[in-house]
């Protein structure tokens, strides 16, 4: 896409609403023109011009500051344009329809991101970070999108993309001499080069796992028999920290739902109706529900008693393996019982009362390990998008092992790593569909 065939967009880029400054974007072509006009003479670019923007009857309309960008040096890599006037959504309306006037249309939602993404500012998963970013509900999320936007993630799915294609060459060039072809594919180099290939990939894909539960959430769902202690546990947890409890839209009597942030880490806590087998017409479709609600979780936690607890395990046989498991033996001091913890089968158990808060601490803190806490200086927020692109990948590098290994198959392998190279290559956009980029820059706001 080249600059002269492009028109030139407009929006409000502040949020609505009175405030200090709002802030009206402009890219395209026409942008320098505009500037010109409103300023009366030609911008020095990247500089502050203090500006009275006229109506076309040179009416005013506000005084501001005027900000050019030549391309490429701007967000878009287009002519860019800022204007800061007065947080007055009348005034910044009359500005964008005087910058329409003068040749620019109003922008969609995502707009200027995605110029920026096909003007190769950014890649599609930096592209998503800034929408992630803005949307950020926890200090943990914002840090995370930040370093997406700054492309630590995408450095990383890069640098799998070059040891991908550095096999599928050696793959390519052993189907081109059959002859060979046999010995060449069970050479241990070209194994080796798979195997770490699956490392890197296992260990990138816990990465994005851990940056989408930044980006989102953990989504935790509380699961137990009527009476265990679910609703109290759930206050106990949302009344440590009154300041940032909202309920969530769309609360159900099934499944009711918190939000919270612990220590800056977001906290989606669902409690859910018990998952018994009943013939109550009303409490199945809660049960239905709540297996629904396992199916998106990233933790179940179990409430339970000291006595119930071994029948009560039951409740994780519907969950699906991905979901991390924890039990809370809960009213301890009604048992006399101390605070405590212990692993056992794969599943941390906690002995707490979210009637007393005794040992509910030690819960915070397992909840804020699960949702990526302290994960460090590197981490960044991912979407369920790149989860599944790169759990793709791993498919395709399976069924490349299984190829090489077991039918020694070598057009099998290449195309496999083909396919392989096309799902790693979506995440960062170097793949995409006209519908997928409708999608991810439609979710944005207008503006952005
Ligand atoms: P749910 O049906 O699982 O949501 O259970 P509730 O949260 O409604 O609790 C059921 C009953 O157990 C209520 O009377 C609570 O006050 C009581 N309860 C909940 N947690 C504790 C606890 O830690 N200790 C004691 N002694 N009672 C508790």
């Amino acid at each position: 896409m080249t600059a002269e065939t492009i028109d030139t967009i407009a929006a409000i880029a502040s949020a609505p609403g009175a405030a200090g400054v709002g802030v009206l974007r402009v890219s395209g072509p026409a942008a320098p023109a505009i500037a010109q006009t409103l300023l009366g003479r030609a911008p020095q670019p990247r500089h502050a011009h203090f500006a009275a923007f006229r109506d076309a009857a040179g009416e005013l309309i506000d005084r501001g500051l005027l900000l050019h960008f030549p391309a490429p040096a701007s967000y878009t890599g287009e002519h860019v344009l800022e204007l800061q006037g007065h947080g007055s959504a009348v005034l910044l309306d009359l500005l964008l329809r005087r910058v329409c006037e003068l040749g620019a249309r109003l922008a969609r939602p995502g707009e200027f991101t995605e110029r920026a993404f096909l003007n190769g500012k950014l890649d599609l998963a930096q592209a998503e970070a800034v929408a992630d970013l803005i949307a950020a509900r926890s200090q943990a999320g914002a840090r995370a999108a930040l370093q997406s936007m700054e492309g630590v993630f995408s450095r990383k799915v890069e640098a799998l993309l070059q040891s991908l294609i550095a096999l599928r060459v050696h793959v390519e060039a052993a189907i081109d001499f059959p002859e060979e072809e046999i010995d060449f594919l069970a050479d241990p180099a070209i194994t080796a080069q798979l195997e770490n290939l699956r490392t890197e990939l296992a260990e990138l894909l816990r990465e994005a796992q851990r940056g989408v539960r930044l980006n989102d959430g953990l989504r935790v769902a509380i699961i137990g028999r009527p009476n265990a202690g679910k609703s109290s546990l759930l206050n106990a947890l949302a009344g440590s920290d009154r300041a940032i409890v909202t309920p969530i839209a769309g609360t159900t009597r099934d499944v009711l739902r918190e939000s919270l942030s612990l220590d800056g880490i977001a906290l989606e806590l669902a409690d859910t109706a018990g998952l018994r087998d009943t013939d109550d017409e009303v409490e199945r479709e809660g049960v239905r529900r709540a297996h629904g609600e396992l199916q998106r979780a990233d933790v179940a936690l179990l409430v339970t008693e000291a006595d119930h607890a071994t029948a009560d395990l039951a409740f994780f046989a519907p969950l699906p393996a991905s979901v991390e498991r924890l039990v809370l033996i809960n009213k301890i001091d009604r048992d006399q019982l101390a605070p405590h913890a212990e692993t056992r089968d794969d599943a941390a158990w906690l002995w707490a009362s979210a009637k007393t808060g005794e040992g509910l601490d030690a819960l915070r803190d397992h909840l804020k390990q699960l949702a990526g806490a302290g994960s460090g200086e590197g981490a960044f927020s991912a979407r369920r998008r790149h989860v599944l692109a790169l759990q793709q990948v791993a498919i395709h590098l399976d069924h490349t092992a299984h190829a090489l290994s077991t039918t020694r198959a070598g057009e099998l392998a290449a195309e496999e790593l083909r396919q392989a190279q096309h799902a790693l290559g979506e995440i960062t956009g170097d793949y995409s569909s006209d519908d997928l980029l409708g999608a991810i820059f439609g979710s944005f706001c207008i503006g952005k």
